[in-house]
């Protein structure tokens, strides 16, 4: 965890942590932080579920933010990520396995015959 930021790295006047720009000479001092609106979460979650590798990535961002909403979001976005994945992984195998029962129906009617 990064300590918060309570002097500019630019011309050294002493900021406030929540501070987002330095108010002497304008540096941004912290990344802006990912959006916590309905929308953009939304958008971060359906993402998680529908393109799973990328909502880690995408919940990165958030995780690194130091409020607890931003990070609730971020790590929403990667339970879904995992949901998501082991949802994929079970799919996967259920089709497989039918696949693999249909085959072996039809050796067995095959072999009957
Ligand atoms: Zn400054």
């Amino acid at each position: 965890m990064e300590e918060p930021i309570s002097q500019c790295p630019q011309c050294h006047t002493t900021v406030r942590p929540t501070d987002y720009f330095c108010y002497n000479c304008g540096k941004n001092l912290h990344a802006k932080p990912p959006s916590v609106t309905p929308v953009s979460q939304g958008l971060l979650y359906a993402g998680s579920l529908l393109l799973p590798p990328l909502g880690i990535w995408w919940a990165l961002p958030y995780l690194k933010q130091p409020d607890s909403r931003s990070r609730t979001v971020g790590w929403i976005a990667v339970i879904l990520t995992v949901l998501s994945l082991l949802l994929a992984v079970w799919y996967t195998m259920k089709i497989v396995n039918g696949v693999t029962s249909t085959v072996n129906q039809q050796m067995q009617l095959y072999q009957g015959l």
